[in-house]
């Protein structure tokens, strides 16, 4: 037998529970991640109590109606039971009932649920097997109940439906995506029967929000496993319903004589994704989505080279309908838009300082560092077998010399004898206050440091003279 052992908040819910003469488990994601010793997310706890009856006993708790789940936070657990020791006064434990539903006609939400009796009732409705373990204490002993085989899918590292895996995703089309989150956070497989199933009814995930596929994907982006996450999306059929742009890139040629693309552009943009070195979901779709301009602009000359002239603005423009289709925030969008849209930036090593300023304050200070990565990620999802060039390496370097650089009024393109000439004046503190005023201008807007332009301006800045 395996030996548990949960933590001491969590054993005095379920004693307390106990003690009014309730079953009370441990259940659900908090006893997958003890079993897997990864860190646990939040405590879920399902008990024979209803809702009121749990109330009566956790005095400071509070009842969320549409999810019949009574949530406990612990610093007011701390006040009814001043003996606890708590790590984290912010946490929050909630308690459901036992439920058993029945019927799901719109797919998302179960016709009716009932309280159920047993914990069996309770587990045969999660969705997976290794969410389907709940833990409880008998004679001071903790007691695992896993009638779904759990703990040894766990061991195996496999995903696998609880039940039918038909039925399950008929009744809930949102499983799908979290068969497919729950493999890349995890790094496991899925079964063969449940992969087969995802398959076969990938077009339901139409009945579910996008703000809950944006969740999802969002995780599987963010997760350990991101790339083995989308060749499941792509080999269910799920990337087609969800991001339709995307497999549309599968097949679209760009081997040309002389270049060094080895894949087609779906293919190029996975192992963009897999060899990306961001962790953040946004700058992996980012790397993902960069070339998927590719399929309206591919163009192949007569002398049989492909071309992609202007994909980055069409890929630009097209990831804006997708992060508005997904609901992303505006940072995200913004985020997105602007990885894509300049992506194809050049690091070539006679680029002046302007130019390199341009691009800073195009792409943004804060983004640099995630468009070198998308940049990283696309060479090595294009076949090269180095992260970085030398020119790559010049280039960030300069633009790290860049921002060192403090402007001051010696950067600006005129000088004291300049200002003295135009105005025709002698020296002495106006020719400075002026040069000071054109330099708050270009601080403001670095594109205006123009002899031409600065000329033109001391005249207007200061016609009196
Ligand atoms: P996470 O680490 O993302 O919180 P989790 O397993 O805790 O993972 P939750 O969405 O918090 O996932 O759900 C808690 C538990 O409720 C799950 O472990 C599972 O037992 C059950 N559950 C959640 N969503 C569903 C669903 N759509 N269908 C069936 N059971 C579900
Ligand atoms: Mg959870």
């Amino acid at each position: 037998m395996i030996k548990i052992s949960l933590p001491d908040t969590a054993t005095k819910v379920i004693k307390i529970l106990k003690e009014n003469g309730f079953e009370c488990w441990a259940v659900g994601g908090c006893i997958r991640d003890l079993l897997l010793s990864r860190d646990t997310k939040g405590w879920d706890f399902t008990t024979n109590a209803a809702p009121e009856e749990i109330q009566k006993i956790f005095l400071d708790s509070f009842y969320d109606n549409k999810f019949g789940t009574v949530g406990i936070a612990l610093k007011n657990l701390k006040k009814q039971f001043p003996n606890l020791e708590i790590n984290d006064e912010n946490e929050i434990y909630e308690i459901t009932t036992f439920r058993s539903e029945k019927g799901y006609s719109d797919r998302r939400h179960p016709d009716k649920v009932t309280w159920g009796k047993t914990i069996e009732e309770d587990l045969k409705r999660r969705d997976f097997t290794i969410n389907a373990i709940a833990v409880t204490l008998k004679n001071d002993q903790y007691v695992i109940s896993d009638q779904f085989g759990g703990q040894d899918d766990l061991e195996k590292k496999i995903i696998r439906a609880v039940g039918d895996p038909h039925e399950r995703f008929s009744e809930d089309a949102l499983r799908l995506m979290r068969a497919i989150r729950f493999a890349s956070q995890l790094g496991f497989t899925i079964s063969e029967q449940t992969i087969n199933a995802i398959k076969q009814n990938a077009k339901l995930i139409q009945n579910i929000s996008w703000e809950r596929i944006r969740d999802e994907l969002l995780k599987i982006l963010g997760s350990s496993y991101p790339y083995e996450g989308f060749v499941f999306l792509k080999n269910t059929n799920l990337l087609k319903e969800i991001l339709p742009e995307l497999e549309a890139c599968f097949g679209i040629e760009q081997k040309s004589p002389g270049r060094h693309h080895l894949y087609d552009v779906g293919t190029h943009s996975f192992l963009s994704l897999k060899n990306c070195p961001s962790s953040d979901p946004i700058t992996r779709l980012a790397t993902l989505l960069h070339d998927i301009g590719k399929v309206k602009q591919w163009k192949k000359l007569p002398s049989g080279t492909i071309t992609f002239y202007n994909h980055e603005v069409v890929g630009a423009r097209m990831v804006k309908t997708i992060a508005d289709r997904l609901s992303l925030s505006n940072e995200q969008k913004d985020k997105l838009w602007t990885l894509v849209r300049w992506h194809q930036f050049s690091v070539d090593e006679h680029q002046t300082d302007s130019a390199i300023r341009r691009f800073i304050k195009r792409v943004g200070v804060q983004r640099i560092g995630d468009m070198i990565d998308l940049r990283i990620g696309d060479r090595l999802g294009g076949g090269l077998q180095t992260a970085t060039s030398w020119r790559l390496k010049l280039y960030m370097k300069k633009i790290s010399d860049v921002q060192k650089h403090t402007p001051s009024v010696k950067d600006l393109k005129v000088n004291g004898r300049d200002v003295m000439k135009v105005l025709n004046i002698k020296p002495g503190p106006k020719v400075g206050e002026i040069l000071g005023e054109l330099f708050k201008e270009i601080l403001k807007d670095p594109t205006k440091n123009e002899k031409d332009y600065l000329l033109g301006r001391i005249l207007s800045l200061f016609p009196e003279n």
